[in-house]
């Protein structure tokens, strides 16, 4: 088996849009875990403006696929 521990970084380039003034902002910054939900901290290049996504941790898979499965304990 080739456990290669290429980490994935590149699957956390995410993009979204700006509330404030609709740019869309490419982001690199990882998902911290919260004590609910998935959550990262967007700063908008155009107008500084910071918001904080979140995804719900039940259900988010890296990989948007059950093949590849993640144990986070
Ligand atoms: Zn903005």
């Amino acid at each position: 088996m080739n456990q290669g521990r290429t980490h994935t970084w590149d699957i956390n380039l995410g993009y979204h849009e700006c509330p404030n003034c609709q740019y869309i902002i490419e982001s690199r910054a990882p998902w911290i875990k919260g004590k609910k939900e998935w959550e990262k901290q967007i700063t908008c290049p155009r107008c500084h403006h910071s918001f904080t996504l979140t995804k719900p941790l039940k259900g988010f898979s890296l990989f948007g696929t059950s093949k590849t499965e993640f144990d986070w304990s």
